[in-house]
């Protein structure tokens, strides 16, 4: 059976037999025939893929196998495989960019990499040496590379997926695993500048919960969020805004984190986001927003618990100022109304542009990361391959 600390220190060991991955080893298996690329204006997201994807099996007695590239094409499972029944299974998204001069660029993936590496510890999934993986991940991107629009605004979004595959029904570890790698173009989350979004608060049902596995990027904490999402689009709404506890804690929106921009009771305009407390999505999006509004030195940046009451407070007294959802998918996405407990809450989007769809935070924020992520910021979080 797989054992965390013994996977560990095998891997780190030098005679040990056991395997981790390698990108020296990586082996292609080119397709024969190409795939025509899809227009921009056709591209809907997660709907269409390259020509190629990465496979890295795994078993406990000899660790990770070669790296093999071949093309996308499906995979043979038993149907007994953990990942049907217990939902062995955990993802990452991220996404390549291509510069105006053409080249290459990934978005803090190291985050990613390490996101990952957390999620398979939590299922006991085989854990792997991170940076190998995104030596992997870097060789398919560019073998991609005709799949990465050059569109500002659009990318190639990234999903490596690891699934525990070992045929069992007894619960237990897997002695048995597969990652693997796949990419899918796709254009900007709003395609006429921002859109704001409607959020009904939700309580009835909880998206995680202390001692839960709300931190982790697992299959098993989206699939049972879709029917709440699909009872708010039914009343209006586009996305959830996910409450927690007695006083109605904010933790997410949608599959986003959350920030609220307020001028606070000591008079102090601040940035608030929740903790890290175990309920929340470590966003990559969402770091990198911390640590660029901490350097502005302009606004007070806190980590900590924000409820619906001291909101509808704010909002009352004329001190809640910008709203919005942080994520690869969208970088930023404004929000413009809450329902909250039957009542609807008019947030306010830019005061000194009444038909603006985001507030000046807002857009600052966005503009500055795609800047980064389109290398004409130049920084170290935007990686060139
Ligand atoms: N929360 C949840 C639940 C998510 O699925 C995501 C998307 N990965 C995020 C937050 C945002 O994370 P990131 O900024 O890394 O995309």
């Amino acid at each position: 059976p797989f054992n965390l600390q013994q996977t560990l220190f095998k891997s780190t060991s030098v005679d040990s037999k056991i395997t981790d991955i390698d990108h020296k080893r990586v082996q292609i298996k080119l397709s024969e025939s190409l795939k025509p690329l899809i227009p921009d204006k056709d591209l809907v997201f997660g709907r269409n893929f390259t020509d190629h994807m990465l496979m890295i099996e795994w078993n406990a007695k000899d660790g990770w196998s070669d790296p093999i590239i071949q093309p996308y094409g499906k995979i043979s499972l038993e149907p007994s495989a953990m990942v049907f029944h217990y939902s062995f299974e955990c993802f990452e998204g991220l996404k390549a960019y291509k510069d105006k001069e053409g080249k290459l660029r990934l978005f803090r993936p190291d985050m990613n990499m390490k996101r990952l590496w957390k999620s398979a510890a939590r299922l006991t999934l085989p854990v792997f040496n991170e940076d190998e993986l995104l030596e992997c991940l870097k060789i398919l991107i560019r073998l991609e590379e005709r799949w990465v629009p050059a569109k500002r605004g659009f990318s190639l979004y990234i999903r490596p997926t690891l699934i525990g595959t070992q045929a069992s029904l007894g619960i237990g570890s897997n002695s048995r695993a597969i990652l693997f790698i796949i990419c899918s173009p796709c254009g900007p989350y709003f395609r006429t500048g921002f859109s704001a979004v409607r959020l009904l608060s939700t309580f009835k049902n909880v998206r995680a919960w202390p001692g839960g596995t709300g931190d982790a990027k697992i299959g098993g904490n989206y699939s049972p969020c879709v029917k709440p999402q699909i009872e708010a689009a039914e009343k209006g709404y586009q996305q959830n805004l996910w409450l927690f506890g007695p006083d109605d804690e904010i933790t997410e929106v949608g599959t986003m984190n959350c920030f609220v921009l307020l001028d606070n009771e000591n008079g102090e305009t601040e940035l608030v986001t929740p903790p890290l407390d175990g309920t929340i999505l470590a966003g990559v999006t969402r770091d990198s927003i911390l640590q660029l509004a901490r350097t502005w030195k302009e606004l007070k940046v806190s980590e900590r618990k924000i409820t619906m009451s001291e909101v509808v407070k704010a909002l009352k007294e004329g001190r809640l100022r910008e709203m919005f959802g942080s994520g690869t998918a969208c970088i930023v996405t404004p929000i413009k109304e809450i329902n909250y407990r039957g009542q609807d809450l008019k947030v306010p989007l830019d005061p000194n542009d009444a038909s603006s769809n985001a507030g000046p935070i807002t857009r600052r924020i966005s503009d500055t990361l795609m800047g980064i992520q389109y290398g004409e910021i130049p920084h170290e979080w935007s990686v060139v391959l």
